[in-house]
């Protein structure tokens, strides 16, 4: 029997230094995100507020979170929704109804995202992983290895980006709004377990603390 190559499975590994993102709310329940804007002296109920705007509204431009103080605004979006995906490339193909998304990371990995739309339904495919380790043969993927795992926030942030372009009726044919999550991206889920578990947690939990799915994976 031929043997597959062994590659890196977890640059999160004792030992490893993987370069984590900023901080953003996603990685955070609730209680946390109350816990964390305690720390930068604001009141508890900021963060039901920008988990409003974050989960509910779609919402992350500064300028548009009308219900913060003008002057408090900018800075409370910095320290709670720093920018993770930077959008490389979107693609639209069959006649508008797939979108594909290629993100950079902050330290300049590339992961893809790509949103369908059914008749009934809209469905986004996430990555977990920048790369992956698992070398399936067939995949171009997993022949170049694993860079890193994505944070929670990380993973997170492609269905609630692309929850908004479904929401801007950009899905042609399709309900508007995201209503499946499945984790078939790049990486293997299960490789970077407890940040797939929390993120499908963000995912299902209601708004405003979660985006309130009812049928993630
Ligand atoms: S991304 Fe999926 S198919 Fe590709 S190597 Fe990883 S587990 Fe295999």
């Amino acid at each position: 029997m031929t043997s597959l190559p062994v590659l890196p499975l977890s640059p999160d590994a004792p030992g490893r230094r993987p370069a984590l993102p900023p901080r953003h709310l996603a990685d955070l329940d609730l209680a946390g995100r109350q816990a964390l804007l305690a720390e930068l002296g604001e009141p508890a109920f900021r963060a039901k507020q920008l988990s409003t705007h974050y989960f509910g509204r779609l919402v992350r431009d500064p300028a548009q979170m009308t219900d913060l103080p003008a002057a408090s605004r900018d800075r409370l979006a910095e320290s709670l929704m720093p920018r993770l995906l930077t959008p490389v490339r979107e693609l639209a193909c069959d006649g508008g109804a797939t979108r594909k998304a290629l993100w950079r990371l902050h330290d300049g990995s590339l992961v893809e995202s790509v949103l369908m739309g059914y008749p009934d339904r809209v469905t986004v495919c996430i990555s977990s992983q920048a790369g992956c380790g698992m070398a399936c043969p067939f995949c171009a993927t997993g022949q170049a290895g694993l860079t890193r795992n994505l944070s929670t926030a990380e993973i997170v942030d492609q269905a609630v980006y692309l929850a908004g372009v479904a929401a801007s009726g950009a899905v042609t044919g399709s309900p508007p709004r995201l209503s499946h999550v499945v984790f078939m991206g790049m990486g293997e889920p299960l490789a970077n377990y407890s940040r797939v578990v929390d993120a499908v947690r963000r995912l299902c939990t209601p708004a405003p603390e979660g985006l309130g799915f009812r049928n993630a994976m």
